[in-house]
């Protein structure tokens, strides 16, 4: 039977699965890791343009922002016109414009990198990460990556599964199917668990936040609600911290003398765009440092360099303390898990949990298992990790596919 990759593009990573006799491998690259940073980097070396992908790009996001091309899913199969483009131009530094040479308003956004004089669209710059994954798959694999399952998110599937399409073209890859993120964690769980149930997914990733009730049914599972945050995340979580941070350093250096005889009163505003990129790196360094230790040191050298060039900032974080930092975000995602259950038991009013899955890089975090222990009890499954199960899940329906192709097309079963 034909090998099929599950492929999980995410707004801030992504990741490759595939079965292997019957048992779900998520690849790894050389360095042994598993998640992609969705992050394109394009620079000129000899007076050509020239790409790097992942981990090596997002490092470049502190020095050259308008270069470092990230969360581009947000825009696969968008218009110019949409609400997204509106809030990510508030928040990106790259610049994101209307292609003029789009064949359809439905799809016109064109991202421009002026420093090298390039507009690239968002199928382009996407195709850059999926031949990287494809790379990557097949090097560990050692086998050639043909037919691929693409996972998608829940709103705009239309126009989304469209650009999918040209983006398999680009790499020449087969679609053999897409799905749902949420209902692929279904099939990774369906996978290993039989019987009737119904599950919950919570799935946190860096910029987007979903919560589904999903029942199994026959050939595969039924949504029962979803509900969900195209704006709440990881990132989110991140600039809670460099909030404190900054409020830190601000009351740390009030009435201080500088060198000079500089003497400042109300403390400093950081306003240095560079200096604020690389606080914004180490508070996700630490944020994730303390979902496995009590404490970390947050470092950043020459916050204010104009008027001391030896003001770094040195802080300790704790984990109590970023729980702290964090409990409105998590309180929001609770509330609209809880309105997701309400409107599912509104289609069924017996509805009850069997499962809840928890998934998205930021659902790692603790504190967030512990709450929602505390709303829902002792239903987390944690035999799939959040980072994974989307990937596998992938795998998992493609598998079946090609199973029920090999069969003669009969339904395939979760
Ligand atoms: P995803 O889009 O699912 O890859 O999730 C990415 C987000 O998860 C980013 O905001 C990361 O900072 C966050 N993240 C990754 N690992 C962890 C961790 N161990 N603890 C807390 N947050 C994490």
């Amino acid at each position: 039977m034909t090998r099929v990759f599950g492929i999980d593009f995410g707004t801030t990573n992504s990741s490759v699965a595939y079965l292997e006799q019957g048992k779900p491998r998520v690849v790894l690259d050389k360095e042994r890791y598993k998640l992609v940073p969705s992050v394109v980097y394009f620079y000129e070396k000899a007076d050509n343009v020239r790409v790097m992908v992942g981990r090596a790009a997002k490092s470049k996001y502190v020095e050259n922002p308008f270069c470092t091309i990230h969360s581009i899913k947000r825009f696969i199969g968008k218009s110019f016109d949409s609400e997204d483009v509106k809030v990510a131009q508030d928040k990106y530094y790259y610049i994101i414009d209307r292609d003029p040479q789009a064949k359809s308003h439905e799809m016109d956004i064109l991202v421009r990198i002026n420093e090298l004089d390039l507009g690239a669209t968002p199928v382009d710059i996407a195709a850059y990460i999926f031949r990287y994954l494809k790379q990557m798959a097949e090097n560990f694999s050692k086998e050639p990556m043909e037919d691929v399952v693409i996972t998608m998110p829940t709103s705009q599937k239309t126009r989304y599964s469209t650009a999918i399409k040209q983006l398999c073209e680009k790499i020449g890859v087969n679609l053999v199917g897409t799905l749902d993120e949420t209902m692929a964690s279904a099939y990774a769980f369906g996978y290993m668990n039989k019987g009737e149930h119904t599950i919950a997914v919570y799935d946190l990733g860096g910029g987007t936040f979903d919560f589904s009730v999903l029942r199994r049914v026959p050939g595969g599972y039924e949504e029962l609600a979803t509900l969900g945050d195209n704006w709440l995340g990881g990132d989110d979580f991140d600039h809670a911290v460099v909030q404190y941070l900054l409020k830190y350093f601000q009351i740390s250096t009030k009435n201080r003398s500088f060198p000079g005889g500089n003497r400042y009163k109300d403390g400093i505003l950081i306003t240095d765009k560079d200096v604020l990129r690389a606080i914004k790196t180490e508070a996700e360094k630490s944020k994730i440092a303390l979902s496995e230790t009590q404490q970390t040191l947050i470092h950043v050298s020459q916050v204010i360099k104009e008027i001391d060039p030896k003001s770094d900032m040195d802080v300790k974080l704790s984990r109590d303390l970023l729980e702290y930092l964090e409990s409105e975000l998590i309180e929001r995602t609770i509330t609209l898990a809880l309105d997701t259950i309400e409107n599912a038991r509104t289609l069924d009013p017996k509805v009850k949990l069997d499962a809840l899955l928890l998934v998205g890089g930021q659902a790692r975090m603790p504190k967030i298992k512990h709450r929602l222990q505390q709303v829902f009890g002792d239903i987390i499954y944690d035999q799939i990790l959040p980072e994974e199960g989307v990937a596998i899940g992938a795998a998992i329906y493609g598998h079946l596919l090609a199973a029920a192709k090999q069969k003669g097309g009969a339904a395939i079963g979760a």
